[in-house]
């Protein structure tokens, strides 16, 4: 059999554009062309493009609102809900920083609670029991490209009063599967909901930007303010905003994009199926759980290795072995963020998130991204499985 030798990547951004080359080029170049670099016409069509393709309609509105990235828009989208110092925010420690970080900057606390180890993503009763008297909203983050559970937490959220963010910036095109049958798209179902449009992400562009979403006309207005200086009217700042925008070229980019992403979540999910048969026998490896009431785009291919007692050190050892073979390989994400220095002083002490903390040790991300070939894929379990023998 040929020996594909070709280069393996974590994502290929430069080998997706080489199929649409030309449709960016010229969207770039007309907007180079326009002269209208800021909030040009570019940003509007997007922006109305991302809605209908999110499921906006006439009698079931959803505002998009777009902004200079992902963590932009969880600021934004706190910042709409319009809290007071010390109001409490539940958010899982097992994320990127900036879920955390936002909520921290807005002089707010954030209560982080573990993770489902099934699905990674916030376990709904471990929300309800950390929901305490000074609880304003919930921030579930649908990691990886699945949803969190979305009933579970609008069931507390509804019992309490309190808003859900959803942190969508891994899972553009994902989808929950309500108790009346109904899906509704990623970040559409909560009071508010984010994404990122990061190079690496689902629907990336070719530098930054982000976008909340909201059914609610009252705060759609207010996240628009928020993203432009607090500002309806020109010089007129009626409440304290940010400088948040998407640039028209990212617009123009992410608009040729757009009508690809199913294409390209299809691809994704084609490529999971496909490492599930390649690795899914293997004792010491736990290949993604799916849960049957989210669609999964697979933002990441996230392995759990199943390491006899504490420690990382399976899961190290494999990933030496995926380095000294040239693999590409990620961790998503090494260490909780409630253990992070930057959040050693937050009220109440550092908690402990046993699920969290052990998939620190265990998770192992493998390349994931529309151009991969099964012939890679083969060389990426090879490996993997290189290392899983080669452990004693
Ligand atoms: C990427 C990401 C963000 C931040 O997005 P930026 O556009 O890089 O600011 C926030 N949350 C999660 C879960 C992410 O993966």
């Amino acid at each position: 059999m040929a020996q594909d030798s070709s280069p393996l990547h974590m994502v290929d951004v430069r080998g997706q554009y080489a199929h649409i080359q030309s449709e960016i080029d010229e969207a770039v170049l007309n907007v180079v062309r326009s002269g209208q670099y800021i909030n040009g016409p570019a940003v509007r069509d997007f922006t109305s493009a991302l809605a209908t393709w999110l499921g906006h309609s006439e009698e079931h509105p959803l505002h998009v609102v777009p902004c200079a990235n992902g963590t932009d828009a969880l600021q934004a989208a706190l910042m709409a809900l319009d809290l007071k110092p010390g109001d409490e925010v539940i958010t899982p420690s097992f994320t990127f920083i900036s879920t955390v970080e936002v909520i921290h900057l807005l002089r707010l606390t954030p209560v982080m609670v573990d993770v489902d180890p099934c699905t990674f993503t916030l376990d709904a009763a471990a929300v309800a029991m950390a929901v305490s008297p000074r609880t304003k909203a919930i921030m579930p983050v649908h990691l990886y490209g699945q949803c969190a559970d979305m009933t579970a937490l609008q069931a507390v959220a509804d019992e309490h009063g309190l808003s859900l963010i959803e942190d969508t910036a891994q899972a553009i095109g994902s989808a929950w599967q309500g108790t009346d049958g109904q899906w509704g798209a990623a970040g559409t179902i909560g009071t508010i909901g984010t994404t990122s449009f990061f190079p690496s992400k689902n629907l990336g562009a070719y530098g930054d930007g982000g976008a909340c979403f909201t059914r609610d006309a009252a705060l759609a207005e207010r996240l628009r303010m928020i993203c432009n200086h607090g500002s309806r009217q020109r010089y007129q700042h009626e409440i304290i905003g940010m400088n948040s925008r998407l640039d028209s070229i990212q617009a123009a980019i992410l608009g040729v994009k757009l009508p690809h992403l199913e294409g390209y979540n299809a691809a994704r999910s084609e490529a999971a199926d496909r490492y599930d048969a390649l690795l899914g026998d293997h004792p010491m490896v736990s290949v993604p759980y799916r849960h049957p009431r989210s669609r999964h785009v697979f933002h990441q291919y996230t392995i759990k290795l199943n390491n006899k007692g504490e420690g990382p050190g399976l899961r190290d050892h494999v990933a030496a072995h995926l380095q000294a073979e040239g693999v590409p390989f990620g961790i998503y994400y090494p260490k909780p963020i409630h253990q992070q220095d930057a959040f050693s002083d937050v009220p109440g002490g550092t908690p402990k998130l046993p699920v969290t903390e052990d998939l620190t040790d265990r998770v192992l991300s493998l390349p994931m991204h529309t151009e991969l070939t099964e012939t890679q894929q083969r060389r990426v379990v090879d490996a993997v499985r290189g290392g899983l023998d080669s452990y004693i």
